[in-house]
């Protein structure tokens, strides 16, 4: 079955999918994202992932393209063409095409919008999160405004490759003050010594993960205790557990940093506990 995307106003066939070469979001990341999980045919998270949306379109002042209720109407309909089952919805929203020119364009200019949808194996994703993942830590080279969820990926590339080179999946951003702000696509975790669930306040250093969020939803109704406070690369590596969360990894358990142990090497129980019941408070509209 051929893969179709949605590019301003059209479904196109996947290798048909493009955009022109003076758009902004090619020449100057002047766009931002989302990517949503889709699970059993239906997009979890819609409504947070929209809210953070409209969010990042107003921190950049881009304006909004199209109704919400009509952009819902575009995503399904990519996942729908494309009989994405289990998988994820990826949108992105730039300030459109126009001479280069770094100053805003007329703003009649209208925003791009690209949907695409891509099936994933779920058997695959709990195989990592059965072993757990390596991590390493970066210095975070990165922007004040990471709580916006730019398209100007360049820092967390280039992060994710070092810690692909170095055998690991997920690179931890570090800041000046030795703590860890988050991961290149994902929220940092770790659970210390007495239990508690730590993860960085989302006011400064992280986007405001929507997975994030929901796993501090989920932690409520476990009963576990969350700290919102910075952590230190030592702090993680002497914690019991640590993990990483994201719409596409959910809560996925971290068994080294930088070739250390965490815990006894093995994903922990909180981190698997948190995983499993995720989907069972994340938001599924049918
Ligand atoms: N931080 C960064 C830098 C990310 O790219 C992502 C994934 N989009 C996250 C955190 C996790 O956000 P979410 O839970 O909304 O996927």
């Amino acid at each position: 079955m051929s893969r179709i995307a949605y590019v301003n106003g059209l479904y196109v066939p996947h290798a048909e999918a493009v955009v022109h070469v003076e758009d902004r979001g090619y020449q100057f990341a002047d766009g931002v994202y989302e990517v949503c999980e889709v699970r059993g045919g239906h997009m979890v998270d819609e409504r947070r992932h929209m809210e953070r949306l409209v969010r990042s379109l107003n921190e950049i002042r881009i304006r909004l393209p199209m109704p919400l209720a009509a952009l819902g109407v575009v995503l399904r309909e990519t996942v729908r063409r494309n009989r994405v089952r289990n998988g994820f919805v990826y949108l992105q929203v730039t300030r459109g095409v126009a001479r280069r020119d770094h100053y805003f364009p007329d703003p009649e200019t209208p925003p791009s919008i690209v949907v695409t949808a891509r099936a994933a194996d779920p058997a695959k994703g709990e195989a990592v999160a059965a072993q757990g993942i390596a991590i390493i830590t970066v210095p975070d080279n990165r922007w004040e405004r990471v709580d916006i969820k730019t398209v100007g990926l360049l820092p967390n590339v280039l992060a994710k490759e070092a810690a692909r080179q170095a055998g690991a999946r997920e690179a931890w951003f570090v800041d000046r003050d030795g703590n860890v702000t988050e991961g290149g696509s994902t929220n940092a975790w770790i659970v210390t010594g007495d239990g508690k669930l730590v993860t960085r306040p989302a006011e400064s250093g992280i986007l405001r993960g929507i997975t994030r969020t929901v796993i501090m939803e989920v932690a409520e109704k476990l009963q576990l205790r969350v700290e919102e406070r910075a952590f230190t690369v030592k702090e993680a590596l002497g914690a019991r557990e640590a993990f990483v969360t994201s719409a596409t990894n959910f809560a996925t358990p971290v068994v080294r940093i930088d070739g250390q142990s965490i815990g006894d090497g093995k994903p922990g129980p909180v981190a698997r506990a948190l995983r499993e019941n995720f989907h069972k408070v994340a938001e599924i509209a049918r």
